[in-house]
């Protein structure tokens, strides 16, 4: 067989095309792993948009994670600390639904929670909406999206009145300003960064502005790098519009037309002097007014952000801030201009479009709204009032409802909260509590594994066919290309069984994953996601879409490349909100006895907490240890030199790293990768450190910021 498959990158929420090809090809060696196992082959698709046949080496290094460490059958245990036996799907389902019906009747709908993944496809998600939400009516469910783009969820909603980042890739090569915050893009979505630098160098006029903390690769391409002390991003923010305002950089006709609320931001941004705004986020005066000029003198100005803006304790109030800056120079709904995040995860967006959040249902709706319910319950068959008007748990609240012995089940899916959670001291005591955990994924042995008793194999990337939304709004169609391993199944699969044995038989009848979507995508219809005109026959014939994708055919002017063009948001009002924010820093400062702040962040060959790329020789190779970057003075003062060890200790707990000394950290911070959890180093943690205060808003841990002292370790 040489023909190709078409299908995404599982990893980023970049979302490159890829094309995969049999290990056999005629005339050419078998494609084989470091360990000399036949692997399939992978390239760049050339005709995706979004990548154009670009891929980095995760995504070129994906195909040897497919045959290590699968968790192949389902496997049960009564208690942590036994050993799993092998057990049959038949059997695991009794259990499943067993165990479900004794909570729902016992304790009530509210003590069965389930955690999934933006690594879900599509129908996965929706899959498990329909079964919590609408069948079982609880809202708890959550995804690990919540730890990292909720912000800019409740940050569109509360200024757009909907979901959705506005632009589209097309801008990186569009723009006359680029405003990166938040975001090592260069390490973390690296095909966007390619697209980005190559325009950047070849258009002189072009300015690149990157605020970090560190001084990352991605610093190291800009035009003005402005290493802010973390936790000061409204601070910068209000003290650029602040300069915009003074310098006449305003777009009073869209400030008057389009928006509503710039009295009361305005009122704000005056407190933000450059002097003042200058000393609070540690720069120069010149480099604040070199940034404001920038972004004033420029016709089209993208902003781009990820997780340094949205894993904070008021990341909605940093998202909005951003977007007040666009709002008051007009720069949204035009050709390389407008505010655009980054999604981690690869299909992070198709989980917002399906209600994959525990204040959200599918198709851009909230579960407070009464009529958005109303609207479910009708589509999905179900009586009056059986979805709950209450918002679920969020992913901490999951870990708090265990501490109170709130949750008789916990379903975790596709992800390793073991590691990415916040204070996981705390986390793993709380899971240790958990009467009965599911933990369905493709691997074995994962961190979270350890917390299990009942283990589900899940079919992955390249064995199930399904849809992901990239950052982009762009929907491009999955195919599958290999057998399932043992007796994997795909998550939409066990989703629909157990609601078929839990009795509702009639809502999951589905047979194939194109059904699923097919009834999905009804459910979209006259939202602002609507994607009504697609189907997976569609996208397997015409390859990727964008949405707003109607199946009327009507468009608006520009789509769906970019949202907003008609000037016209989701607002009752069809104006879109300035909010008002000042800078509240970070929730946890330093102090005497924890005197620098940590950081945490991502390196280019490893993604989340190394399910694939730990197992992956060319990705493990690239970073094979955690490290510790301490600037020089700091070092000095501590009598650290490079490739010492240090005790890193915050008030919830410690770990330790050899430390790299270097001056891309500013003097008071230190960075550490998250990466590691215990089964790749010892006491290696990021979230060891870290706590779970959150954004009240988005309810999205500040997992980018903490105090700490540092303890030499005296070597012998
Ligand atoms: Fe995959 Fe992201 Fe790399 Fe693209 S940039 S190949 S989506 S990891």
């Amino acid at each position: 067989m040489t023909d190709s498959t078409k299908t995404l990158c599982p990893y980023c929420g970049v979302g490159c095309g890829l094309e995969v090809l049999p290990p056999a090809q005629p005339g050419k060696p078998i494609n084989r792993d470091s360990a000399g196992t036949p692997i399939w082959q992978v390239r760049g698709d050339r005709a995706h948009p979004s990548s154009q046949g670009m891929v980095c080496v995760k995504g070129a290094t994906i195909a040897e994670s497919l045959n290590k460490d699968r968790l192949l059958y389902p496997m049960l245990r009564d208690t942590l600390t036994q050993p799993f036996r092998r057990i049959t799907w038949e059997e695991a389902f009794d259990c499943i639904v067993q165990r479900m019906q004794t909570v729902r009747y016992t304790q009530g709908p509210e003590a069965i929670c389930m955690y999934g993944s933006g690594q879900f496809q599509t129908e996965d998600y929706y899959t498990a909406q329909k079964l919590l939400k609408g069948c079982l009516g609880t809202n708890n469910f959550d995804a690990n999206s919540r730890l990292c783009m909720s912000s800019a969820v409740s940050g569109y909603i509360q200024s757009f009145g909907a979901d959705g980042p506005p632009c589209c890739y097309d801008d990186l090569e569009l723009a006359d300003c680029a405003f990166l915050i938040g975001t090592n893009t260069a390490e973390c979505h690296p095909i966007i960064f390619n697209r980005l630098r190559k325009y950047h160098k070849q258009n002189r006029h072009v300015k690149m502005i990157v605020v970090d903390p560190r001084e990352t690769a991605t610093a190291q391409a800009a035009d003005l790098h402005l290493a802010i002390r973390p936790g000061t991003d409204i601070d910068l923010m209000n003290g650029m519009a602040h300069l915009l305002m003074r310098w006449g950089h305003f777009d009073v006709s869209f400030i008057d037309e389009c928006t509503a609320n710039f009295p009361a931001f305005a009122q704000v941004m005056q407190d933000y002097t450059p002097e003042m705004t200058a000393q609070r986020c540690g720069i120069a005066v010149e480099d604040l007014e070199t940034a404001a000029r920038y972004w004033g003198e420029s016709e089209r100005v993208l902003s781009l952000w990820s997780m340094g803006v949205n894993q904070s304790s008021e990341g909605t109030a940093k998202v909005r801030t951003l977007i007040n800056l666009h709002l008051m120079t007009g720069q949204i709904g035009k050709p390389g201009a407008g505010p655009f995040s980054l999604t981690g995860q690869p299909n992070a967006m198709g989980g917002r479009e399906a209600g994959g959040l525990a204040h959200l249902l599918p198709g851009y709706r909230v579960v407070q709204n009464p009529q958005h319910r109303a609207e479910l319950e009708q589509f999905w068959g179900l009586k009056p009032g059986q979805i709950s008007p209450h918002p679920g748990r969020t992913a901490w609240e999951m870990i708090t409802g265990l501490e109170q012995g709130d949750v008789g089940v916990l379903w975790i899916a596709a992800t390793n909260p073991a590691v990415s959670m916040p204070d996981l001291e705390r986390t793993k005591a709380a899971l240790k509590r958990s009467p009965f955990t599911i933990y369905q994924d493709a691997y074995f042995p994962t961190e979270t594994a350890e917390y299990a008793h009942l283990l589900l194999p899940a079919a992955q990337w390249g064995e199930k066919t399904g849809v992901m939304t990239n950052s982009e709004r762009r929907v491009t169609l999955c195919q599958a290309f290999r057998d399932r391993p043992g007796e994997a199944k795909a998550d939409w699969e066990i989703f629909a069984e157990v609601g078929r044995r839990l009795g509702f038989a009639q809502q999951f009848a589905f047979t194939t994953s194109a059904e699923v979507y097919a009834e999905f995508a009804q459910v979209t219809r006259d939202r602002p996601c609507e994607m009504t005109g697609l189907s997976h026959e569609r996208l397997r014939v015409k390859g990727p879409a964008q949405w707003p994708c109607r199946d009327s055919g009507q468009v608006k002017p520009g789509e769906p490349a970019r949202l907003y063009q008609e000037l016209r948001f989701h607002t009752p009002d069809g104006r879109a909100r300035f909010g008002a924010y000042h800078s509240r820093g970070l929730a946890e400062r330093p102090d005497p006895e924890y005197p620098l702040v940590l950081t945490t962040g991502r390196l280019y060959g490893h993604w989340h907490t190394q399910t694939r790329t730990g197992r992956i020789e060319k990705t493990r190779q690239m970073h094979p240890n955690p490290f510790l970057e301490i600037h020089p003075r700091d070092a000095s003062e501590l009598g650290l030199q490079d490739k010492d060890w240090v005790e890193v200790r915050s008030r919830r707990g410690l770990a330790r790293f050899p430390v790299t000394v270097t001056k891309a950290i500013a003097p008071g911070t230190v960075f550490v990768p998250m990466h590691w959890g215990f089964l790749w180093a010892d006491q290696a943690e990021a979230n060891a450190l870290t706590h779970p205060e959150c954004c009240p808003d988005s309810k999205q841990p500040e997992l980018k910021a903490c105090a700490v002292q540092l303890v030499p370790i005296k070597a012998g």
